[in-house]
């Protein structure tokens, strides 16, 4: 958690986000068609009233209203977290040999198989994520074990113990011919080894481990983080599988609406029958909508209005093209024989590409070249490498070269002291 500040002023300033989202709901509350899920009898018993939001920061700050500790199954939004494990598990290539990654285009439990390869078209369809289920652990790991530990896995990402809802899992079992004919199926194209029935068993238990929308925005904030549980900073995931299921999420997760959905919300999302729709903006949130009246195409009614509007009012549209107002360069000043450059804002590759386009244009009619640091906020891997580049080309210019670095932010103090660039201490004036 990021530290909080010291102050002084113990008044009752109240962060607005709160009143944000309650507007939210009560804008959306009326907005009650849909139909439940009947295939599953025990969610056409859900309540249609049941409405809640909630977001969770990277930071760990979690903000929620209306029902946020009413628990509901996850269904569907277990596929991408269980897709994490036994990529985690097993690794991309392996996976990729076994589950394809295209959107298939049909309804969620369509038997969608590729022709050449045998491969379930998506893990976010119910022929893939049978298969992803029969995936995890050994071939010869009992049908429980299986079960435990994604209930397990569920509930690191929660940073709480999570269950199992008997009610829906029995109901569901019930019901569930067409989920073990893919099963079935799966085997008989020996996409996995254990026995059919068990597998699609514990499919069907995945989906009915409880969550409130809470844990379903702090699974979603993790998966935002780069597998980073933002309450208890354990790595629950590697940053490539969470980049690899969010991506998937993009282009399959909101059944055959995942298209519309993506240009008018721009949220990677997974949604669920039992009426929750998981929302993950990299780097930044994880969100959970839940109230039970589903559309036509299977997804919540005011989820959908609800993410529509939280996009739009508070710009969460991953493809929002409005450029940030400020340039890498702040200031270049020449003070006696030294050039100091101020940068500022985040470092990555286009604000880097930026700071070396005016490095090559400079006219260097000194010896020395600070860089100055102090209002970096941040930088990533290939930031800090270019302009390590650049400093470098710098010195072969026969430039002596220092960095003002106060908060450490390029992290490269030691390797920038081998490489001979001096690393100032105190501000420059
Ligand atoms: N357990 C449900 C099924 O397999 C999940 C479906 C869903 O949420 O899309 O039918």
């Amino acid at each position: 958690m990021a530290p909080s500040l010291l102050l002084r002023y113990c008044g009752g300033m109240k962060s607005p986000v709160t009143d944000y989202l309650n507007e939210l709901l009560e804008r959306n509350r009326n907005h009650d068609g849909g139909e439940r899920a009947s295939y599953i009898p025990e969610l056409a018993r859900a309540n249609p009233h049941r409405f809640g939001i909630a977001m969770t920061t990277v930071e760990g700050r979690t903000y929620s209203v209306g029902d946020d500790n009413i628990e509901f199954t996850l269904q569907s939004m277990s596929k991408p977290f269980a897709y994490a494990a036994a990529l985690d598990m097993h690794g991309k290539e392996y996976m990729s040999e076994r589950v394809g990654v295209e959107p298939s285009g049909e309804a969620f439990n369509e038997l969608s198989i590729e022709e050449d390869s045998n491969r379930p078209d998506n893990p976010m369809i119910n022929v893939g994520a049978i298969a992803v289920h029969g995936l995890l652990l050994e071939k010869d790991t009992p049908s429980q074990e299986r079960i435990e530990y994604l209930r397990e896995f569920f509930s690191r990402l929660a940073g709480r113990e999570l269950t199992i809802d008997q009610d829906v899992f029995t109901s569901e079992l019930e019901t569930a011919e067409r989920n073990f004919a893919m099963g079935h199926m799966l085997k008989g194209l020996s996409v996995f080894d254990g026995p059919a029935h068990g597998v699609v068993e514990g499919y069907i238990a995945q989906c009915a481990v409880k969550v409130n929308i809470r844990d379903l925005s702090v699974m979603g904030a993790t998966l935002s983080n780069g597998g980073i549980q933002p309450h208890t900073r354990e790595q629950v995931i590697e940053p490539l599988v969470a980049r690899q299921v969010l991506s998937v999420m993009v282009s399959a997760g909101m059944y055959d609406a995942s298209g519309t959905w993506f240009a008018d919300v721009g949220i990677p999302a997974k949604s669920g029958v039992s009426g929750g729709i998981l929302g993950v903006l990299p780097g930044q949130l994880g969100l959970g909508v839940f109230s039970p009246s589903l559309d036509a195409k299977g997804n919540s009614v005011r989820g959908i209005r609800v993410f529509k509007e939280l996009s739009d009012r508070m710009g969460l549209h991953i493809m929002d093209t409005e450029a940030y107002s400020y340039h890498a360069v702040r200031a270049v000043r020449q003070v006696g024989d030294e050039l100091i450059i101020e940068l500022q804002g985040r470092l990555e590759f286009s604000n880097a590409e930026e700071i070396l386009s005016q490095l090559e244009e400079l006219e260097y009619n000194c010896t020395d070249v600070v860089i100055d640091l102090t209002r970096v906020s941040e930088a990533n891997r290939v930031g800090r490498h270019m302009l390590l580049d650049g400093l470098h080309r710098l010195q072969e210019e026969g430039l002596q070269v220092s960095l003002l670095d106060p908060d450490n932010i390029l992290k490269f103090k030691n390797s920038a002291q081998d490489d001979g660039i001096h690393y100032l201490r105190s501000q420059q004036k």
